[in-house]
């Protein structure tokens, strides 16, 4: 008998039909004999709505007022997921994160789990009672509810496996695995039978949202298998798995693509020691998450552009600490551009082959699309360019690199 996490996004609950359609899945594992707990997102649309809403009243909410709002979509669909699992039969309970109790820091918005009490639910499964678990929520040590992030019931699912010690967290979603794109772009996209967890953190970090990257990084940290499937259907999905799984190992395993980020330069910035951590500094202590970075070098030896990208929605917060800091830094001017997106290549295989950035430096080239920054790791190139050029670029690079399915 396994204890098995099962995951159901936005779209498997997006109606009391899908809503029973998860309620007959998760019979079905309770049946074969595995111990199941569930945890659950809103229904699709919902957490957007909520979000808009708290925008409208507020565009700079409170974050724990926020919180508050975008929780609720999840209590929604516990409650009805517990009722549809007792129609069929099964006793079954609905858990809002402060109920596990989901234990978090004090991050409103985007709040990092600190631990998981998983022996209340533990014992409720052993005595045969399905739980079901409120995704995306905890309780931060103020006592208020916190939310994770957008995404953030990927986490919740791989942390409670990982509390709850159980043999394997799976992920419903909508389409039925990881692909070496985002397969609603990508026609020719194939389904990943295994990928690494090195390569799913840097997929999800450079924006491939099938899975949330701190689901990712947990997952790599306590050792949980974790796998993507679809609830539509019953076909095989993709394993995340250590690297020494994998055979074969292709040189590129995916493309992905990043909208949300925004494009600063600041022109005419003096060119001595200490400017980068006087720019960085401010946006640090405002909460921004700077991404990618380039400073030229002065031919002057006395001014020197910067441009930098942060996330879309920290924008207007950026611009605001920068102009209050421009005294102090004394750049000349400051522009920013939001028609901007990030295309990266992923591929553990690239630690020990050369060409592989030329190949894609020549096949945006062949396309006409210009660069404007670069940045890479060990184990992935990702290229700023003007939005518009997204799907072109990621299907370019995705024949490139020879992964398309024909
Ligand atoms: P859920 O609501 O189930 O959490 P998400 O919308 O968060 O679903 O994630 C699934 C979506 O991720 C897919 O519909 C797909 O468009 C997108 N996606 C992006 N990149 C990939 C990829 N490489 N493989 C699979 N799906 C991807
Ligand atoms: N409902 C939340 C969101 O839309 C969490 C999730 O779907 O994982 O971001
Ligand atoms: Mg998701």
């Amino acid at each position: 008998m396994a204890v098995i996490v099962q995951k159901y996004g936005g779209t498997s609950v997006a109606d009391v039909a899908r809503i029973q359609n998860v309620a007959r899945r998760v019979k079905a594992a309770s049946d074969a004999g595995d111990q199941v707990a569930v945890v659950v997102s809103a229904m699709s649309g919902v957490t957007d709505q909520l979000v808009k809403w708290v925008r409208e009243i507020a565009p700079h909410y409170d974050a724990t007022e926020y919180d508050t709002v975008v929780a609720t979509g999840e209590q929604v669909t516990v409650g009805l997921l517990a009722l549809a699992l007792q129609e069929l039969g099964l006793k079954a309970r609905s858990y809002l994160g402060w109920q596990v109790p989901v234990r978090t820091d004090a991050a409103h918005g985007k709040a990092r789990i600190e631990g998981i009490d998983g022996g209340a639910i533990k014992a409720l499964m052993a005595s045969g009672v399905t739980p079901v678990i409120a995704g995306f929520q905890g309780i931060g040590p103020d006592g208020r509810v916190t939310t994770l992030g957008r995404g953030g019931s990927d986490t919740s699912a791989v942390a409670l496996a990982a509390a709850l010690n159980a043999d394997r967290c799976d992920i419903y979603t909508d389409v039925d695995g990881v692909y070496t794109a985002d397969p609603r772009i990508v026609a020719k996209a194939r389904k990943l039978a295994k990928i690494t967890y090195e390569e799913m953190l840097e997929m999800a970090s450079q924006g491939a949202k099938v899975l949330q990257t701190r689901s990712v990084e947990l997952g790599m940290k306590h050792r949980v298998p974790v796998q993507v499937l679809s609830s539509f259907n019953d076909l095989p999905g993709t394993l995340v798995v250590d690297e020494d799984v994998i055979v074969e190992q292709e040189l590129v395993s995916g493309i992905a693509y990043n909208r949300d980020e925004a494009k600063i330069t600041l022109i005419g910035v003096p060119d001595r020691p200490g400017i980068a951590a006087s720019v960085f500094g401010p946006l640090a202590d405002a909460n921004v998450n700077v991404d990618m970075i380039v400073q030229n070098v002065s031919h002057d030896g006395r001014l020197t552009d910067m441009t930098f990208t942060v996330a879309r929605p920290d924008l207007q917060r950026t611009m605001k600490t920068l102009d209050q800091a421009k005294n102090m830094l004394k750049f000349e001017r400051i522009l920013s551009d939001s028609n901007v997106a990030k295309i990266s290549v992923i591929g553990v295989g690239m630690r020990s082959h050369a060409g592989v950035a030329n190949t894609m430096f020549k096949a945006l080239a062949e396309k006409g699309i210009n660069i404007q920054v670069i940045s890479t790791s060990e184990i992935k190139i990702s290229v700023l360019i003007a939005e518009e050029y997204t799907e072109l670029a990621v299907r370019a690079l995705h024949s490139a690199y020879g992964l398309d399915n024909d």
